[in-house]
Formats: structure tokens, C-alpha cells, sequence
């Protein structure tokens, strides 16, 4: 029984810097003096995390906006 047909296979991420692929896990990001808790891919070596294009012109803009609204 395969179940598992359709859903294509995770991203591979690579550090440039340690050559390692990259996690998924939960960090905190800090943006204009607030952190919030977000999913994001990271090195479990140096610990640097990856930021999506699309988070960092989306979601980050977001919340910005947010904070400016308030
Ligand atoms: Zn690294």
C-alpha cells in the first residue's frame, strides 16, 4: 500500500558556509524589537537560519505594518 504518491519530496537546503543540510525547526526572529516564534530551515552546525525570500518580503512586512498600526 503506497500512500505517499503526490506529495512531493522536502527542499534540500545546504549551508554555504559548513556544507550541511539544513533543519527545520522552531526559532524565535527578532524584528523591530519583537521576537515571535516562527518555523524556519536552520544549520545544525553554526545555527544560521535560512529566510525565504517570500518570508522576508511578506511576513516580516506584515509585521512591521502591524506594529506601526498599533
Ligand atoms: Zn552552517
Amino acid at each position: 500500500m503506497s500512500s505517499a504518491s503526490g506529495i512531493p519530496p522536502p527542499p534540500s537546503y545546504v549551508c554555504a558556509k559548513c556544507d550541511q543540510p539544513l533543519v527545520r525547526g522552531k526559532v524565535v526572529a527578532s524584528y523591530l524589537g519583537s521576537e515571535f516564534p516562527i518555523e524556519l530551515w536552520k544549520c545544525p552546525e553554526c545555527g544560521k537560519v535560512l529566510v525565504p525570500r517570500e518570508l522576508a518580503t511578506g511576513r516580516m512586512l506584515q509585521v512591521e505594518q502591524a506594529l506601526e498600526d498599533k
